[in-house]
């Protein structure tokens, strides 16, 4: 691992307001003017650097949280999209068309897994799921049509760890762009220092840490930014999934506590997860001696910004996990909600929640039992008084 520090590479980056103000100004335009009409159409064809055109290509406020966002993740480049699923899928359908093929992870965010096996194919891009802790098992799914492999660092929501070195070496033999879905692992991987080709974020989730907007940012090499926004042939250009220039102005003040955030999650979450094996339940979490790639992940984090905020128990039953979701939110201990990384500790059952999109069968077969609770663990003051209290609720509806 090198001295990279995603963090502080944020950090170093200086932006003022039009007026000297400590914050950039935010761009309240669509389009902006030209002096000459001869400038006009040079931006137009891609050759006047530093010129705005329409914001639904680039504008001002955008460009600021595209460069935090790729100087945070170690790439040339970044470009932010509406909703985490208007920067996947445009990325997809850009190095994808018909006849290609794709091999991705099989424990994946459902709409992401629901996007490849029902909406692609209507594109004729075909995806083959599988094992993506099995390197041999991803080597072996590769055509000579495959273009992509596709995965999460942590996968949502059974928190499998993608080894991310092994997968880069399989996508250089092959030709392939690795792409790195890592919204559950903001600052704690970086997963271009293992050779990831393309780096995607819902910033939903952690990077905003407010649960007030959906967003969504690609992060990779200018030249494949550059694709995506061509004005004649670029799927995010094309698509329209644009991120408004006040919510990227919001999203930016957001990210100057990230470090601080993941810290606490990371925190909270290892000694929940500690608390909750020691008393015997079924509890995943990547930073346990007991999950399959603890030794692979350490090896794999950013040390400093822990194991992060994700993880989950299994509650025996799914009339269980909602008795004791329910029961939890009476407390006040958190929300029963999707997505994850707010200040509060978020809960579902993913079974019949954010992976619904994924049937019973495959389910079972990937191990995604109907008891499971995921916690997006928050960021609790005294994280040994939100225990005790969980505790109570565990024994008192005999999950444990
Ligand atoms: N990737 C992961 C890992 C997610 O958990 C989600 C949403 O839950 C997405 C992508 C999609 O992001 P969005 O809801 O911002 O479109």
């Amino acid at each position: 691992m090198s001295n990279f520090n995603p963090a502080d590479n944020i950090q170093d980056l200086q932006y003022f307001g039009e007026f000297g103000g400590v914050n950039p100004s935010i761009s309240d335009s669509s389009t902006y003017t030209f002096l000459s009409a001869k400038t006009m159409f040079d931006t137009f064809e891609g050759n006047a650097e530093g010129c705005y055109l329409y914001s639904r290509h680039s504008s001002p406020s955008n460009l600021y949280l595209d460069r935090a966002l790729a100087a945070m993740e170690g790439t040339e480049a970044a470009n932010v999209a509406a909703s985490g699923m208007g920067a996947i899928t445009p990325t997809l359908l850009q190095l994808c068309g018909n006849g290609d093929h794709i091999v991705s992870s099989r424990t994946i965010y459902g709409g992401t897994y629901a996007f490849l096996k029902n909406l692609a194919p209507r594109f004729g891009v075909k995806t083959s799921f599988v094992d993506i802790t099995k390197l041999d098992t991803v080597e072996a799914a590769i055509t000579p049509e495959t273009k992509v492999l596709y995965c999460e660092t942590v996968s949502n929501p059974l928190l499998e760890v993608a080894d991310l070195a092994g997968l880069s070496k399989i996508a250089k033999k092959h030709n392939l762009k690795l792409i790195v879905d890592n919204t559950f692992s903001p600052l704690s991987v970086t997963p271009t220092q293992f050779g990831a080709d393309i780096v995607i974020h819902s910033l939903t989730k952690y990077i905003n840490g407010s649960s007030d907007t959906v967003g969504g940012v690609v992060c990779a090499s200018q030249e494949f930014i550059n694709d995506l926004k061509d004005v004649n042939s670029g799927a995010s250009m094309l698509l329209g999934p644009t991120m408004d220039s006040m919510r990227s102005a919001s999203v930016m003040k957001n990210l100057r506590t990230l470090h601080l955030r993941i810290k606490q999650h990371s925190f909270n979450a290892q000694y929940l997860a500690e608390k909750f094996e020691g008393l015997g339940l079924k509890t995943v979490y990547p930073g346990l001696k007991s999950h399959p790639s603890h030794e692979l992940y350490k090896g794999m984090i950013n040390p400093e910004y822990g194991f992060g905020g994700m993880m989950t128990i299994d509650a025996g039953s799914l009339e269980k996990a909602n008795a004791l979701m329910e029961l939890m939110q009476e407390k006040n201990l958190g929300y029963l909600a999707v997505s994850l990384g707010f200040y509060k500790t978020l809960f579902s059952a993913p079974g019949s929640s954010t992976s619904s999109e994924i049937s019973p069968e495959e389910q079972a077969e990937m191990g995604l039992t109907d008891g499971l609770i995921r916690f997006s663990i928050g960021l609790d003051n005294d994280i040994k008084r939100t225990f005790e209290m969980m505790h109570d609720c565990m024994k008192e509806l005999k999950v444990i």
